[in-house]
């Protein structure tokens, strides 16, 4: 049995309280490994750490900042295969995703921040009688980061890339259900070399540590993506704090069919954005709203596609759809799928638990989902499910079409299939979602903001957009008469 450690100031460190939490394989359901049940205690060691490394940090030049950052890239393509098996295990996903997806964004991001460190700028502002003023960004100290469990490492270096990047110390918080590859790159960061207590990794449950490193009175900022209810729990706790907040947080969202969309691509598109990584992507299109005259045609050939995506072990180069995260997830969207029946809806495919055979007998699978026969106001069509499950709903006009995509608390990503382009920039604008997809889904541009609005959170991430949040402006005025 395997102990994962924390990463405090540069060493690989157990918990003070020699206490650990169990870590499942999600597609086996066995015990694999044990992660930290960090307490306050090893907190206050990560900010005393973080205090130090941040002094150092801080005063580094931006490009050697970027040459050691770039240095953490390379040690994750040196370990690209070990970091996509540990990804796969430690989350359920296919390793085909985690090879293809998920580490090599993982090297991405740092490689993105690392040069976006030696391209950042900020503004001056001249006054005609004779004054001109300056904007100083400097990083804002020790920032705290919580990161998910859907796509682990991706969205754990997406965050302390740019902290890092601006000069911050970071103090980072994995989900407790994914520990494996935050840990694997705490070894990458002591064998490349980053400087002590630059980055700190403190593992443990989210209520315990996660809070803890929220309300901690030396941490300056908090960087949090995770569900709509712990983002409210997280607000309460930091805004009176007035600590800078960035929020990324759940989505319902749309995907909207048009008659005139290149059939074939919108079929495909719909699938991969309905059912990528189990549907477990904030990003994910779980409402489908289609033109009522291609409804019938849209729906049997969208069925048909889905009853082809192969479920089952997550090594196996052929299987497109993993085990869920856990058992208590996989109950909850079993769950969801009950309500949608009973409010009415009809499961055209999928509905229930896969026990793939073999290794996997016991593992936490959700056959791909798919449900018609709800109106948009429904909670099935309302609340986020998280994964495997999607709805189908025709749409008569542009407008209905409209209503109904915006009718959740949501308003995080959407895609419009259409090949009516004024019709497309005329539902872009209309949308409210932080992202808008046009004949295509998740194609990501890292310069680009990325985040929601309404309930999907609060701020942006991506480009300069992260490194303005992970910065204090300070504005300096100098009168020259
Ligand atoms: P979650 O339960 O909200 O957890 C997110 C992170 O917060 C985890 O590290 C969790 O730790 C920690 N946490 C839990 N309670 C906390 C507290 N009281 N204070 C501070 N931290 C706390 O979300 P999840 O189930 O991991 O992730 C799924 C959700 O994330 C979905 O709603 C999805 O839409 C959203 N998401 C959003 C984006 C985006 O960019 N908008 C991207 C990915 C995912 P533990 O796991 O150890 O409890």
């Amino acid at each position: 049995m395997m102990d994962i450690q924390n990463y405090i100031g540069g060493e690989l460190r157990p918990p003070a309280s020699g206490r650990y939490l169990d870590n499942f394989e999600p597609a086996t359901g066995e015990l694999y490994s044990r992660v930290p049940s960090s307490d306050a205690s090893d907190l206050e060691a990560a900010v005393d750490a973080a205090q130090s490394g941040f002094l150092a940090w801080s005063q580094t030049p931006a490009e050697e900042r970027s040459r050691v950052m770039l240095s953490l890239a390379e040690g994750i393509e040196a370990r690209a295969e070990e970091l996509a098996l540990a990804e796969s295990k430690d989350n359920g996903k296919p390793v085909s995703l985690a090879r293809t997806l998920d580490i090599p964004r993982a090297s991405a991001n740092l490689r993105f921040f690392a040069a976006a460190a030696t391209q950042f700028f900020s503004e001056s502002h001249q006054m005609e009688m004779g004054a001109i003023n300056y904007t100083l960004r400097q990083p804002t100290g020790i920032v705290g980061t919580i990161s998910p469990w859907n796509l682990p490492l991706y969205l754990f270096t997406w965050k302390i890339a740019p902290a890092l990047a601006a000069g911050n110390a970071v103090i980072a918080k994995p989900s407790e259900l994914t520990p494996m590859t935050a840990y694997l790159f705490s070894t990458i960061c002591r064998d490349v070399g980053l400087p002590a207590g630059v980055l700190n990794v403190v593992h443990g449950e989210g209520a315990v540590i996660g809070q803890r490193l929220v309300e901690h009175e030396r941490v300056s900022s908090i960087s949090f993506t995770g569900g709509t209810v712990t983002g409210r729990a997280v607000a309460r706790t930091a805004a009176p704090m007035f600590k800078k907040l960035s929020l990324e947080l759940g989505g319902k969202n749309p995907t909207l069919v048009f008659a005139d969309a290149v059939f074939e691509d919108a079929v495909e598109g719909a699938v991969r954005a309905a059912f990528s990584n189990q549907g477990e992507i904030c990003l994910c299109g779980s409402r489908i709203l289609v033109e009522s005259s291609i409804y019938e045609r849209f729906r049997d050939a969208f069925v048909e596609r889905v009853s082809t995506l192969l479920v089952g072990d997550p090594n196996a180069s052929s299987t497109q759809q993993g085990a869920v995260v856990s058992e208590a997830h996989m109950n909850k969207i079993l769950g969801c799928i009950e309500l949608a029946r009973e409010e009415g809806g009809t499961v055209l495919v999928g509905g229930e638990r896969v026990r793939p055979p073999g290794r996997c007998e016991n593992g936490w699978f959700v056959a791909p989902t798919v449900v018609e026969g709800l109106g948009p106001s429904c909670r099935t069509n309302r609340e986020e499910i998280f994964g495997p499950v999607v709805t189908l709903m025709p749409f008569d006009t542009e407008a209905q079409a409209l209503d109904a995509a915006n009718a959740t608390d949501y308003g995080l990503a959407c895609s419009i299939w259409s090949q009516d382009i004024s019709r497309c920039h005329r539902l872009a604008a209309g949308i409210h979602s932080g992202l808008v997809w046009i004949n295509t889904w998740m194609l990501r541009d890292l310069r680009t903001p990325m985040g929601g609005m309404k309930q999907s959170g609060v701020g942006r991430e991506g480009g300069f957009e992260a490194l303005r949040f992970f910065t204090e402006p300070k504005n300096v005025c100098i009168k020259y008469g």
